[in-house]
């Protein structure tokens, strides 16, 4: 049985470059986790207040949950170890708590690493993450609400992700179509006007189509 998806730093391919607006959270990670992830000798020292082991992200789909996940492993020039929750309990139906476990010991052993658990639910609750590996948990739930005690526990830091408004989309469209050639006729603004409430992702499939 395949443990998990890791993805080495180099490969992971987003960068926080690649979002487009979400300034307030991308600052908040990175002020949160980065260091604790590149600098684990600040905070063993007791000079720094404990570093932030994991952090539950939540929003609707497509608002850019997992882009930040990788974003935060990539500016780290950390492992990305990608599990889902629904792929596990199906493939590792009753052993739940071997599993976690196996992945906790693997990604100390690949250190510094982040593991990013969509569709999280109860099981990460059975295993606290020791404070001095350079180790992060990033979770993402779309159903907060129905979150097991445990986790929430486990994960104090929780992070809003919003649909996006007005302002925003112009930003996560400039973003979006960096790199693609752009007709002059092309305007932004008014597309922007057009999409207010969509998401980063129901923008991404805009921009298969021609405007
Ligand atoms: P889900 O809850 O469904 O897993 P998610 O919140 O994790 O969704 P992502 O997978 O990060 O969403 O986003 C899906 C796609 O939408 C991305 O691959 C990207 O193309 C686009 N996207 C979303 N948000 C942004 C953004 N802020 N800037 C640029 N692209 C975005």
């Amino acid at each position: 049985k395949l443990l998990a998806d890791v993805i080495p730093p180099t490969d992971i391919g987003v960068s926080f470059d690649d979002i487009g607006a979400l300034e307030n959270v991308k600052d908040t990670l990175k002020e949160l986790v980065m260091l604790p992830l590149q600098r684990p000798e600040l905070f063993c020292k007791g000079q720094l207040t404990k570093p932030c082991k994991g952090i539950l992200l939540f929003g609707p789909p497509g608002t850019g949950k997992t882009m930040l996940a990788k974003a935060v492993a990539t500016e780290a020039g950390a492992n990305f170890i990608n599990i889902s929750m629904s792929g596990i309990t199906s493939k590792w139906f009753g052993e739940g708590e071997k599993y976690v476990k196996a992945v906790f010991s693997l990604a100390s052993k690949i250190a510094p690493s982040v593991i990013f658990v969509d569709e999280v639910d109860s099981m990460l609750g059975r295993r606290e993450n020791p404070d001095k590996e350079r180790v992060l948990v990033l979770a993402a739930t779309n159903r907060p609400f129905d979150l097991d005690e445990a986790v929430i526990r486990r994960l104090p830091r929780r992070q809003l992700f919003c649909v996006v408004s007005l302002s925003c989309c112009k930003k996560i469209l400039i973003v979006i179509l960096a790199k693609e050639e752009l007709s002059p006729n092309v305007d932004l603004e008014a597309i922007a006007n057009m999409t207010d409430g969509y998401s980063g992702s129901d923008l991404k499939g805009l921009s298969f189509h021609p405007f």
